[in-house]
């Protein structure tokens, strides 16, 4: 395959609208068209309202300010995740999980070292919240924007509208040239060789294309209906498989600027705040509890009375074998989908395409090109599975049968088996993640957070004396909260996006 002529994306839905954007601007303007299918019959899943910070260079590529689309989807700032619950270890019944700033190199040494010191048995503070300024972002509800007298960058993500963002995405994909049809496709022709031919609707018109992205979600159309590409379950280590989903008004004091992840009796509830009201949902597995009793305990957890009108959600969880096959790639929930803990999937969306374009761009289309392009992506989807695995696996709490098994299974890849050994033996877990050359999925202060923020530390502790009492805590705290006091309150910030709008 070179450069193609012609593009069919089947869905619309936030993977298809962001495939859209991304293909018209890299090739639109070398005569490349664009076409996106979807069927308002069908309508799109509505969730996924948490991003990583990769939404923000998606918005920078495109040359979209955030006073362009924020207001309009309802958006907020994100600086991480905090996890509730997922710990009965005293001291680590809470951690923030830090999105990345440029401070983290005055305080990732000493937390490194602490959490090393007390893994080997050393009572010094190594709870990652007092290390990392983002945690008192969070707090405080403070916008992660410096002033242009501290010129740290502070990364985040986004919270936003599902729903808001696809349309607004449609409106700048049209503007710029991409063809839009409502229809439903009701066959895939295939090619006497095997490849994708045309998308064929139910009233018979045929839409033909030199490529085609299967973004129609877990319905997977192209990828799975018609090429018949494998979907590999991830169920052996992952439980959950289901959602509730409910919204409530926003706090009085206005959104905060972090995800909430609060363990419950079979999985976990995230509340995800926008300007308008919060996003709430109860991701668990469907084995230990039913969808009736899943709505009771989240609204419980929301103080709302149990007969509250819910949306019930199953989820696929997996991956295809492989997201580009003949002229067909796989992207967003028709490509894969590992549960929304770590809010990844409109990151995995952009990676895909990036590296697509990228590749289709600078190598020749050769069988090796494929499996290396197919190979990354698979790598990606493990790596975040592996973490999210880990999520599981170290949280310290075995209240119910559900936290009993996805806290004692051994269904672990030698990845994630390598880093545990690591963590729980007192080695260099920085060596150990640099060891297995996984440091561009997660980092090993990200590791050193989830393993240290859910306490996973010997129960018996010695007075840290020596080299082992080095860092100076009181300094780390004072530079945390040093630094903190440069931000702003979130609230100001959603307030001037909203008049420059
Ligand atoms: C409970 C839950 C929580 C989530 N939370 C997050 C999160 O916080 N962060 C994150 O990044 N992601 C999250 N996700 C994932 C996120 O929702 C999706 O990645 C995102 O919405 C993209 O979905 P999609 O576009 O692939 O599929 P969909 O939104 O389902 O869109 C599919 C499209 O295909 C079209 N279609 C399907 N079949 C046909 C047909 N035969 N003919 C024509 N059109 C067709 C539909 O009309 C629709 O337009 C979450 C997912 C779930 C289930």
């Amino acid at each position: 395959m070179k450069r193609p002529a012609t593009i069919t994306i089947l869905g619309g839905g936030t993977a298809g609208w962001m495939a859209a954007c991304l293909f018209q601007h890299h090739w639109g303007p070398n005569g490349t068209k664009v076409t996106l299918i979807e069927s308002s019959d069908i309508g799109i899943i509505g969730v996924g309202e948490g991003s990583t910070p990769q939404l923000k260079a998606f918005f920078d590529d495109l040359g979209i300010a955030e006073a362009e689309w924020m207001p309009r989807c309802n958006a907020t700032y994100k600086t991480g995740i905090a996890f509730e619950g997922w710990s009965d270890r005293p001291g680590f019944e809470r951690y923030f999980h830090p999105f990345p700033t440029e401070l983290d190199g005055h305080t990732t040494l000493q937390f490194i070292f602490n959490a090393y010191a007390r893994r080997n048995g050393h009572d010094v503070v190594a709870h990652p919240d007092r290390f990392y300024v983002p945690a008192l972002l969070a707090r405080d509800r403070l916008a992660p924007l410096t002033p242009a007298n501290f010129p740290f960058f502070t990364s985040y993500g986004y919270h936003f509208d599902a729903h808001l963002v696809g349309a607004y995405l449609r409106e700048v994909a049209t503007s710029r040239g991409v063809t839009h049809l409502d229809a439903t496709i009701a066959e895939v022709a295939l090619t006497a060789r095997g490849d994708v031919e045309a998308l064929v609707t139910d009233d018979g018109r045929r839409f033909g294309a030199d490529l085609f992205v299967d973004a129609s979600g877990f319905r997977a159309v192209i990828i799975e209906g018609a090429l018949r590409e494998p979907h590999l379950p991830f169920a052996a280590n992952l439980f959950n498989d289901s959602a509730v989903v409910f919204p409530t008004p926003i706090a009085p004091e206005g959104p905060g600027v972090c995800t909430r992840a609060t363990a419950l009796g079979a999985g976990w509830a995230w509340h995800i705040p926008l300007t308008n009201r919060a996003g709430n949902g109860y991701v668990y597995s469907s084995r230990y509890i039913d969808p009736d009793a899943a709505a009771v305990e989240l609204l419980t957890h929301l103080g709302l009375p149990g007969d509250s009108e819910v949306r019930h959600l199953k989820m696929r969880v997996g991956r295809v074998e492989r997201s580009w096959v003949r002229n067909c790639l796989a992207i967003g929930l028709a490509q894969g989908f590992v549960e929304p803990l770590e809010a990844t999937a409109l990151h995995v969306v952009l990676a895909t395409v990036e590296r697509f374009i990228r590749t289709i761009d600078a190598e020749p289309d050769m069988p090796a090109t494929r499996e290396a392009f197919n190979a990354a992506i698979a790598r990606r989807y493990e790596g975040i599975r592996d973490y999210l695995v880990c999520h599981y696996r170290a949280a310290n709490r075995a209240d119910t049968d559900y936290w009993r098994d996805a806290t004692g299974h051994d269904h672990l890849s030698d990845s994630l088996k390598g880093l545990f050994s690591a963590w729980f033996t007192g080695a260099n877990v920085e060596e150990e993640v640099a060891r297995q050359g996984i440091d561009d999925i997660y980092t090993a202060i990200s590791w050193h957070c989830l393993l240290g923020g859910y306490g996973n530390y010997p129960a018996t502790l010695q007075p840290a004396t020596g080299a082992a009492a080095q860092v100076d805590i009181d300094r780390v705290d004072k530079f945390v909260t040093g630094c903190a006091s440069n931000y702003s309150p979130h609230r100001d910030a959603l307030a001037r996006l909203s008049a420059n709008a």
